[in-house]
């Protein structure tokens, strides 16, 4: 068995660093449903400042963010025009559809170029046959599709044929800051063009718990009554929230994360019977095609785990590895170390 194992499940596995756990040590806590949580609420002001919304909500997990903000923007019977491939539609158990009554909308390219004409064309016209499209959702970066970005114009332009056709606009930004840093633009440049954002404090940021819903004051005044709904009113969670706020320092970090991935990808693009795709990686997010060696992804990430490295599958020949605060540049070299073991193994019949 391997002497030490590098976690590259996801960049969730972060664990609080010494000054969260001293921060969440000496917070200032009250109970946050009567609002009075002094450390939620800075955490709230500076969130929403950061992002340029007038208003923001602490919230459980970045899921809970985004079922309050589909909930927030809905009412039952509605469409929501989103990717197939998003986190939302993929990942969130179907939550929106069950709790909030509304129709997914899966729209193929919506995260690409085209994204445009894609929306578009999916758009049909008011009639008593079809659920009414109400709300569309962005993210960025995206998860499924390797980490990609959308261009501050391509989201804009989306905002724009959104709201003329009578739509919110909702950004799954669980990772809006590794978008804003490989675009190197302001965060605001991509924010501006929704009318709600949600990001995760405990990915790539490190915090234990929580993420941020942001919007008008209007928006996050009924956002509240959906997260109280939802059993997301959680008392004195200043204790949370004071390691959200050290998170929120950990921002101009995450441009290691992708330095880091670069060196990985382009170790990895160099063994036998592996394809990167998309190479270079554009953020912290890696998708490996491992189809040349032979092996299905659950039986390479079993061999690579007792090398000593985790990672998930994202499909029969996917594999994803993100890069995190917790990983260093002995944690890469370890990691092509095990790799290069298995691409040497004989290919199985
Ligand atoms: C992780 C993730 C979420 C959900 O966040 P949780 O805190 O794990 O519930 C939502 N959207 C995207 C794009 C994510 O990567």
């Amino acid at each position: 068995m391997a002497t030490r194992m590098v976690d590259l499940r996801s960049d969730t596995v972060t664990l609080p660093s010494m000054e969260m756990r001293e921060a969440i040590s000496k917070a200032e806590v009250g109970d946050d449903v009567y609002g009075e949580d002094p450390t939620v609420n800075r955490l709230e002001r500076e969130a929403a400042m950061l992002v340029g919304k007038e208003a923001a909500l602490f919230v459980p997990s970045g899921t809970m963010g985004n079922l309050v903000a589909v909930l927030t923007h809905t009412s039952r019977g509605n469409a929501v025009i989103l990717d197939p491939e998003s986190h939302i539609f993929y990942y969130e158990a179907g939550g929106a559809s069950l709790v909030g009554g509304v129709q997914f909308w899966p729209v193929e390219n919506l995260h690409s170029p085209e994204g445009l004409q894609s929306f578009k064309s999916a758009l049909r016209p008011d009639n008593i046959h079809f659920a009414p499209a109400k709300l569309l959702c962005l993210e960025n970066t995206h998860n499924r599709r390797g980490g990609t970005v959308l261009k501050p114009e391509e989201q804009a332009a989306l905002y724009e044929s959104a709201r003329e056709a009578g739509l919110s606009v909702h950004l799954d930004g669980a990772r809006i800051f590794n978008a804003a840093i490989a675009l190197n633009c302001p965060v605001t440049a991509l924010t501006r063009s929704c009318d709600s954002v949600m990001f995760s404090l405990s990915k790539g940021l490190g915090a234990p718990a929580g993420s941020i819903l942001a919007g008008s004051a209007s928006f996050i005044q009924l956002a509240r009554r959906y997260r109280k709904i939802l059993g997301g009113g959680m008392r004195q969670s200043g204790i949370l929230a004071a390691a959200g706020l050290i998170a929120l320092k950990h921002i101009p970090y995450l441009a290691a994360d992708h330095r880091r991935a670069l060196r990985l990808a382009e170790g990895l693009n160099r063994l036998p019977g592996l394809k990167i795709s998309p190479f270079p990686p554009p953020t912290n997010i890696i998708i490996i095609d491992i189809e040349d060696t032979g092996l299905p992804s659950v039986e390479f990430l079993s061999i690579l785990q007792s090398y000593g490295v985790k990672a998930v599958s994202f499909g029969v020949n996917l594999v994803r590895m993100v890069t995190h605060r917790d990983i260093n540049d002995n944690d890469i070299d370890w990691t092509l170390k095990a790799v290069e073991k298995i691409c040497l193994l004989k290919k199985r019949v």
